[in-house]
């Protein structure tokens, strides 16, 4: 898919998406305990020591994050919500995202438009 306009709508109606279903099912149970930040699985938050983490949360859109999760967070999920994370994946390919990666919106638009050869402004 080559026109960066067409990249950016599907990739924000994916974040909306996705972002839509972990707000509602709230997979990861992030919480406070004994003054930290805790989760659903008992090590993380796995997003400790990423640099996109501020102290009031995560400062960037990345859609990876609102779709992949860990064996715990996963097994919380109803299985309708699990096809649905997993649609959303599979259209994700179509936008040069692979799941797992971290990546910000900003971030992915840069190595796309460093492989495409796209002028279009970045914000
Ligand atoms: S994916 Fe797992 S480890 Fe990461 S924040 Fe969610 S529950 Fe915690
Ligand atoms: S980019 Fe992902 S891992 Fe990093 S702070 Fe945001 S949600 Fe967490």
């Amino acid at each position: 898919m080559k026109n960066i306009i067409i990249n950016l709508a599907l990739h924000d109606l994916l974040y909306l998406w996705a972002s839509s279903l972990v707000q509602t099912y709230k997979p990861c149970n992030l919480h406070m305990e004994n003054g930290e930040v805790r989760c659903q699985s008992g090590w993380g938050p796995c997003c400790n020591g990423c640099k996109h983490l501020a102290t009031n949360g995560c400062t960037v859109m990345a859609l990876n994050c609102k779709v992949c999760f860990c064996h715990a967070a996963c097994y919380s999920l109803p299985n309708y919500v699990k096809d649905l994370l997993n649609r959303i994946q599979a259209l994700m390919q179509q936008i040069d995202q692979t799941p797992y990666i971290r990546e910000s919106r900003g971030e992915w638009l840069k190595r796309l438009k460093k492989k495409g050869g796209d002028t279009y402004a970045v914000r």
